[in-house]
């Protein structure tokens, strides 16, 4: 099944409810083979580098925002988008090396086991246009900066075009 990009945007554009926006996602993942699947949802999600791994709601949306930000000539892109436990237990090894000790750490990196980055909910974005972008613009899309310290730190955290949750000091604040 081959979606065109141009295809989301006019069905965005003609002001999709909400409550579609699940169904939609579900039928753009859906595949006739097991063999067809990464390649589908590669066309689905875009053509965006990064999106590989994320959950597919955040795909989407980070896709769609994206070529929003394409058709106004902003320059946005994933910096770094789903992380496997290996990789995130580095960066967290790094943090305690760095700020030498855990609680001090957590306010930039936190453990695999509660890293957003693993579970597929998070997303890093530049360069620092591009974030500020996507600040302003990206709750249309339910896309949102989480924490004062990371300003190229996305994640979902409102509903699309509803204003987004308060930023938290850092990823240490529950
Ligand atoms: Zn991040």
């Amino acid at each position: 099944m081959l979606l065109k990009r141009g295809v989301w945007r006019n069905r965005f554009l003609l002001g999709l409810p909400v409550a579609v926006l699940p169904a939609i996602v579900a039928t753009a993942i859906a595949s006739p083979s097991a063999t067809a699947a990464p390649v589908d949802q590669q066309v689905a999600t875009g053509s965006s580098i990064g999106t590989e791994g994320l959950e597919p709601g955040l795909a989407l949306a980070y896709t769609m925002a994206q070529n929003q930000a394409e058709a106004e000539g902003v320059d946005l892109s994933i910096t770094s988008g789903y992380r496997t436990p290996e990789q995130q237990e580095e960066l967290w090894l790094d943090g305690l090396r760095t700020y030498g000790s855990p609680d001090v750490a957590r306010r930039w990196v936190l453990p695999p086991a509660e890293s957003t980055h693993v579970s597929g909910k998070a997303i890093d974005v530049g360069p620092r246009g591009g974030a500020q972008w996507l600040e302003v613009n990206g709750n249309q899309w339910g896309l949102c900066r989480m924490y004062e310290n990371e300003w190229w730190h996305f994640e979902l955290a409102t509903l699309p075009g509803t204003a987004c949750p308060p930023l938290r000091a850092d990823a240490s604040e529950r």
